[in-house]
């Protein structure tokens, strides 16, 4: 088996939640004592995320780069990036490293065309939704319609992630204003609902949501451990 390579922190929460589905679906695919080689470099969120705020987004690929590298130094096969966020630089880390890198879009985007989903809506931080490097992923390498939440709607998602999901606070209000926001995309249209957010696998179920739920942090870790058993 290949070692995966996790570049973790962004927020802690949901990188615990990748370390256990990594090792869950790879005991699910090989059995008995199997788990997945793995290593996680843990950055410290703090600055990435003022570094957000600020738009300093060449700053945050270089050292998304420097800690893709570390990985590689450190026998990683292949490099994750437990972010969706994030992956608005994720040219910088690809290029920094030879090992091959796991866009979260892509298992994604695979599992929805696989499901026969045209139209999709989305939830995740401001940047995720309102910026292009995502949807537009989604739109030329899937041909996938995405619908984003209107601007409040937006204001609340945002929130609940970096004020409560992020600092691992999971509650019912929240989560009835998910359900509201997936009603709402479901009311025009939408066929499903990606959480294109790594933390919204902590409120959301399944069973919370109107419309069949995409998770990205599941399908990029269990993507990942495939890739690691049979890599292509
Ligand atoms: N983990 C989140 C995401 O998947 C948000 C935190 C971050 O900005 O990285 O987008």
């Amino acid at each position: 088996m290949k070692t995966i390579g996790v570049i973790g922190g962004m927020s802690w929460e949901s990188s615990t939640e990748y370390y256990r589905l990594l090792n869950r679906h790879a005991k699910a695919r090989l059995g008995g004592h199997h788990n997945a080689r793995s290593l996680m470099l843990t950055v410290d969120f703090a600055p990435i995320e003022a570094n957000q705020r600020a738009g300093n987004w060449t700053a945050l690929g270089d050292q998304l780069a420097d800690a893709a590298r570390q990985l590689e130094r450190g026998g990683a096969d292949l490099v994750i990036l437990a972010t969706n966020t994030m992956h608005r630089v994720y040219e910088s880390i690809e290029q920094a490293i030879d090992v091959p890198f796991l866009h979260i879009a892509d298992p994604t985007g695979n599992a929805l065309r696989a499901a026969g989903i045209t139209r999709v809506g989305l939830l995740g931080t401001r940047y995720t939704m309102e910026q292009t490097f995502y949807t537009g992923r989604l739109s030329e390498r899937y041909d996938l319609e995405t619908l984003i939440p209107n601007e409040a709607e937006r204001a609340d998602v945002h929130r609940i992630i970096y004020d409560e999901l992020c600092h691992g606070n999971v509650n019912d209000a929240s989560r009835a204003v998910y359900q509201r926001v997936i009603d709402e995309l479901a009311a025009r249209g939408a066929q499903a609902v990606i959480l294109g957010c790594t933390e919204i696998t902590l409120l959301i179920k399944p069973e919370d949501s109107a419309l069949p739920v995409f998770d990205t942090t599941a399908l990029h870790a269990q993507a990942a451990v495939d890739w690691a058993i049979e890599p292509v």
